[in-house]
């Protein structure tokens, strides 16, 4: 037993790859994928895989009850999951949720947050098949888990990423953090900020876009932005071995978050890149399709795909330019410990 390290020593990712992923790698079989992706990969035959993710919500550490409705807690704790599904390119199946709820919680508090789980369920067509149900000495805890399907071939790991690969966003990143700070802030909602704190409490989960990319195979890693660009696309980088450029002056940013970023001082780069709980998918797609993916993804989702990098040879690590010239000093995603 080591005495002296605490978990913060050691943080979140070296935690789960030091102390948890080594422990049980011998009994993961070959034809598996465990611990290292946004899911778990088990094929059913030689042409499907079943895959699984889990993730949690905890009331003060991922959400304030009195800055979130029941009805958002709700679709945004399914969002979230789904998002991961959305990672692989798969289709979800089914979820499951367990919930912890201090006992003296109104039954219309439970109602609506299973109403706003319901409305995206039927969005995307997803039962809910199962859970558990206990209770809770003070704060709300809520743990989902999403079966869903995928084509073998289709699947989108992270460790696919490939030296000249285009790194691309499937959408803008820096509201939702922007919306959290907003909230903090106990701003009215107006112009600006209702797009932010709509990011940031119902965020749509990129489940069509994800299905529609991984039918292509030039698409080759792929990652769901929940912890910040910087972060999840250090997740690729040391997953396929190479190095990442980022231009940040290619960084897409909304109106509203630069609007906020300019009324409160705050560096938009710095949301846009290690905000987190964007949900849209960061991808790697070979260079000489790029344009025409980029072409047929705008005629489908009538939003562009963005460029925002590229994948080299090297020892996995981001560089970051702009206009060409390279930036020091960029702060990284979010770390839970
Ligand atoms: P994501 O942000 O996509 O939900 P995480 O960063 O939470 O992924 O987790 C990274 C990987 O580590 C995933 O494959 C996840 O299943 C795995 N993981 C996280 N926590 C644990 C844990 N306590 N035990 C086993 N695996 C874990
Ligand atoms: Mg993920």
């Amino acid at each position: 037993m080591e005495k002296t390290k605490n978990l913060k020593s050691v943080g979140e990712f070296g935690l789960i790859n030091e102390y948890i992923a080594p422990e049980f790698k011998d009994l993961v079989k070959e034809h598996m994928t465990g611990i290292g992706d946004d899911c778990s990969i088990i094929p059913v035959s030689k042409s499907t895989s079943h895959i699984f993710t889990t993730d949690m919500l905890i009331e003060k550490t991922h959400f304030l009850r009195d800055k979130i409705t029941p009805y958002q807690l709700g679709f945004k704790s399914l969002a979230v999951n789904l998002s991961d599904i959305a990672a692989m390119g798969g289709t979800p199946v089914g979820s499951y949720i367990s919930i912890g709820l201090p006992k003296d919680i109104e039954l219309s508090w439970i109602k609506e947050f299973m109403k706003g789980y319901k409305t995206l369920s039927e969005k995307e067509d997803v039962p809910l098949l199962g859970g558990d149900t206990t209770s809770s000495e003070n704060h709300i805890i809520i743990n989902i888990g999403v079966t869903g399907e995928i084509a073998n071939q289709s699947i989108k790991k992270r460790s696919a990423a490939e030296t000249g690969d285009i790194i691309c966003l499937t959408g803008e990143t820096g509201d939702s953090a922007a919306g959290l700070q907003a909230l903090f802030l106990d701003l009215p909602e107006d112009k600006t900020t209702k797009p932010l704190f709509d990011k940031h409490l119902s965020p749509y989960p990129n489940v069509s876009e994800g299905k529609w990319l991984a039918n292509h195979v030039d698409v080759h890693a792929m990652i769901d932005v929940s912890d910040g660009i910087s972060s999840d696309l250090m997740h690729i980088l040391n997953a396929s071995f190479r190095k990442g450029n980022i231009e940040l002056e290619k960084i897409p940013m909304t109106n509203s978050l630069l609007n906020f970023c300019n009324i409160h001082q705050i560096n938009p780069i710095e949301l846009a890149l290690s905000g987190g709980e964007d949900y849209v998918l960061l991808l790697t797609i070979n260079s000489e399709s790029f344009e025409d993916i980029a072409k047929n993804f705008m005629d489908k989702f009538q939003k562009p795909l963005y460029p925002i990098g590229k994948i080299e040879d090297g020892t996995p690590k981001i560089t970051y330019y702009k206009n060409n010239q390279q930036v020091e000093n960029i702060s990284k995603g979010y770390t839970h410990f």
